[in-house]
């Protein structure tokens, strides 16, 4: 196989700076993965939630509205998405949302300039390479649906940092027994302190574990496939495992409330995805078992509904949240 842009540049950085860390090769393998393809569907390379069925997208506009409502409907609220691919969810969510009487100002927080054209042919917003510069006055309601699992992770051998190096391949020099992701944690800080101070809610889902202490959850993903993680950086898919336990610790260390981490499938059941599927199903019969078939997907044990964690950060002056 000839070499990846990303493998050429890799191999040029480590030849002079020395071995790198997990974390600096998983940064550099996601970003050209997502600059250059749109990985989603059953043409590319894995589906998520909100491809699979509106219902996702729109449970989620209907938990945000519920939430934004019961605060007593501020008019400044601005509706705020993590790596939104192809803006599917939003567009869902804020359908769900204006049937509530909420239609708030739309940011999204994209650096794929590829992913970023799509969502603008579906969505009027505007873009945001990080946090830092989503306006400092309003509540945000803040949604992220897979995009703390494409985050860098920093992996251990008890004290020591893992690095890779290359021989031919890229070789990662010992065995992991821990992982952090300072950058997951540095978003998730700064989200529950904006919230607090400008009130709000952010919802998170992603696949994960509820306790710490898992070891290697690097994994790669292409054509729908596990494959490996080493081999052609910037043409896979690059996440790990989200650490919901580290990621509510920092949260609430910034004053936030923490709801969850719910199974998805619990949760969109709270959320009510029966009544939901009933009557998109009424709607369209020729469509009733395309729609069951979906709600199964997002809710079963044994697909989505369990691996599929969804926790709430909540400004400590806004109302309990519905689902959890
Ligand atoms: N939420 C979407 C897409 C999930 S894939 C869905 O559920 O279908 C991850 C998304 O996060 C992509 O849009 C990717 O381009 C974006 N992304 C990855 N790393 C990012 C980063 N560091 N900053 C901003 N966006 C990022």
């Amino acid at each position: 196989m000839s070499p990846t842009p990303v493998e050429a540049r890799l191999k040029a950085r480590i030849a002079t700076e020395g071995p790198i860390s997990v974390a600096d090769y998983m940064a550099e393998a996601n970003a050209h993965y997502y600059a250059t393809r749109d990985p989603f569907g059953v043409e590319g390379d894995f589906i998520t939630a909100p491809e699979i069925s509106q219902m996702f997208g729109e449970l989620i506009g209907i938990w945000l509205a519920d939430l934004w409502q019961r605060a007593g409907a501020p008019g400044t609220a601005r509706y705020v998405e993590l790596g939104p691919g192809r803006g599917t969810l939003a567009e869902d969510a804020l359908r769900a949302m204006r049937g509530a009487g909420l239609a708030p100002p739309v940011e999204l927080v994209e650096t794929s300039p590829l992913l970023r054209a799509a969502q603008a042919e579906r969505l009027s917003a505007r873009w945001h390479d990080d946090l830092s510069t989503i306006p400092v006055s309003g509540p945000l309601l803040v949604v992220a649906n897979e995009f703390f699992d494409a985050l860098p992770v920093r992996q251990y051998e008890g004290e020591r940092e893992l690095l890779v190096s290359y021989d031919g391949g890229f070789v990662r020099d010992g065995i992991v027994e821990s992982e952090t992701s300072p950058a997951a944690l540095a978003i998730v800080g700064d989200l529950a302190r904006r919230i607090c101070a400008q009130g709000g809610a952010a919802l998170i889902v992603d696949y994960g574990h509820d306790r710490p202490g898992t070891g290697d959850t690097l994994q790669a993903v292409s054509n729908h496939l596990y494959a490996d993680p080493f081999e052609a950086p910037g043409e896979r898919d690059l996440t790990a495992h989200v650490d919901f336990h580290a990621l509510a610790s920092a949260a609430r260390a910034e004053g936030a409330r923490i709801c969850g981490p719910a199974p998805q499938g619990a949760w969109l059941n709270a959320m009510g995805i029966k009544l939901r599927a009933a009557s998109l199903a009424k709607a369209a019969p020729e469509r009733g078992t395309e729609i069951a078939a979906a709600r199964a997907r997002l809710t079963a044990a044994d697909q989505m509904g369990r691996l599929f964690k969804v926790m709430a950060l909540v400004a400590p002056s806004w109302p309990e949240p519905g689902g959890f």
